[in-house]
């Protein structure tokens, strides 16, 4: 009797464990949506005319608009709640202090945890000026800066709606995973611009570049598509006009959405703080760039995508990076003197500090953040200006058969100025250290920044369980 009762106990033991495995692979396989996706979309150009960022050079207000800048989102979240939300905006930078703002106010009124909000922006250089304390740097005319204050305060809320927005439209949905190639990225420090055309016939181009262009795909149960998040890692430099654009990023959404206007294209700005696109400088090459991207997200969504399933983990910390220190008092009292404008208003800025008795810090903690979608795909969002040996060095490191696909965007949650690997930052140049003029800070990053990003890379990596 008793070994009767074994025996029909381990009988059902294997029928429900048989159960469940079909069950369990049925989810995994069948037709049924695994995630949750909704978008929104809101317009952020700049009413009238307003000051624009990009060129230090600039003395004059923007004047017209060749094409509306937008925000826009898409959250997604797994069958256990988990939820991820990323906006992507058409603007020059996302400054620290907004970012916070915004995701502070996101975590109260939608409980969506700090790591859980990516933020990244495009860094069209035809977009308006939003960092404050380049009033005095770049002698903003009252009226404008005035603008400026009230633009930033409005594009808070509107993010912060925004991002309310893109959870309430969730929907059932699948998530597919498939890249592209555009070859428009050029490395701007190994190649001079008027060389490129021959260079780029020749075969000849010099530098590393990332010619990737990794795309998402997000349809609803129906099989209608919902939005395409597409990656390139270049500057938004086309243009250096008065004009509102997107630059070519601008018009690459623009291209994929006029396409599929049922869905929302979102361009998500990868490490390309030392690449521009050329050639440049005609409005032509804003369309022709922005269609090459296109066409590649299209090549992308027309080839075998890869299936994204499972559930969803972000993490996110300050990497401690360091400065070299500023110069010393009698170089700065120097500078004051000096014939270059931005010389003088750093050093004007440093002593200022001084003499008030406080210390310009050595310290940032630069944001680097990891987002995995199942087992599928790692989106790895770096703050700053980020050279593209962050996204090659990234995906050299984390290479595996079978593995998840490696998403590199940088410019995501702090955009300060450039980050430099150590390569750059001792070969020098404007990426190196000499954009360093335009910021507060003290002096170009010490030799740890790269060492530091990757530690705390790898952290995040083992936190969200893919060392
Ligand atoms: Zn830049």
């Amino acid at each position: 009797m008793m070994n009767d009762k074994i025996e029909i106990r381990r009988c059902l033991i294997a029928f429900f464990a048989l159960a469940a495995v079909t069950v369990g692979s049925a989810a995994s396989f069948a037709a049924e949506p695994s995630w949750l996706a909704g978008v929104a979309r809101t317009k952020i150009t700049p009413d009238g005319p307003y000051w624009m960022g990009g060129y230090a050079s600039r003395t004059r207000p923007s004047d017209g608009t060749l094409q509306d800048l937008h925000a826009k989102a898409i959250a997604v979240a797994d069958n256990e709640g988990s939820r991820v939300v990323i906006v992507t905006m058409d603007l020059l930078v996302i400054p620290r202090n907004l970012a916070a703002a915004i995701k502070r106010r996101v975590l109260d009124k939608y409980k969506l945890p700090h790591s859980h909000l990516l933020l990244n922006c495009s860094h069209t250089h035809c977009g308006p000026e939003i960092r404050l304390y380049r009033e005095s740097l770049h002698n903003i005319p009252p009226l404008y800066a005035g603008k400026m204050r009230e633009y930033v305060v409005r594009l808070e809320d509107q993010i912060v709606q925004l991002v309310g927005e893109a959870i309430a439209n969730q929907v059932p949905a699948r998530l597919n995973y498939t890249q592209g190639e555009a070859a428009f990225a050029v490395n701007r420090r190994n190649n001079r611009a008027a060389d490129v055309p021959r260079l780029r016939r020749e075969g000849k181009l010099i530098g590393p570049s990332d010619h990737a262009v990794p795309v998402l795909k997000v349809t609803d149960s129906k099989g209608r598509l919902q939005a395409i998040l597409f990656g390139y890692a270049c500057h938004n430099t086309v243009m250096s006009f008065n004009q509102t654009s997107g630059d070519y990023a601008g018009f690459a959404q623009q291209y994929i959405e006029e396409k599929h206007p049922e869905a929302i294209a979102m361009f998500v700005m990868g490490a390309g703080g030392d690449q521009n696109p050329l050639p440049r400088r005609e409005v032509k090459h804003l369309h022709q760039h922005g269609r090459a991207l296109a066409d590649a997200v299209e090549a992308a969504l027309a080839s075998q995508p890869r299936s994204v399933t499972g559930s969803l983990r972000a993490a996110l910390a300050d990497a401690p990076l360091e400065f070299q220190p500023h110069a010393d008092r009698q170089t700065l009292e120097k500078q004051v003197e000096s014939k270059n404008q931005y010389q003088r208003w750093k050093a004007n800025f440093i002593l200022g500090e001084l003499n008030a008795g406080r210390r310009v810090s050595r310290k940032y903690g630069l944001p680097v953040q990891v987002v995995k979608f199942g087992d599928d795909l790692l989106l790895v969002a770096i703050g700053g200006e980020c050279v593209v040996d962050y996204a090659l060095r990234t995906k050299a490191t984390y290479p595996r058969d079978g593995g998840p696909a490696i998403w590199v965007a940088g410019y995501s949650n702090d955009v300060f100025g450039y980050l430099p690997t150590l390569r750059v930052l001792k070969e020098g140049g404007y990426e190196g250290g000499g954009h360093m003029i335009y910021t507060k800070f003290p002096g170009p990053f010490t030799e740890t920044v790269e060492e530091r990003v990757f530690e705390t890379l790898d952290r995040l990596m083992r936190e969200v369980g893919d060392e």
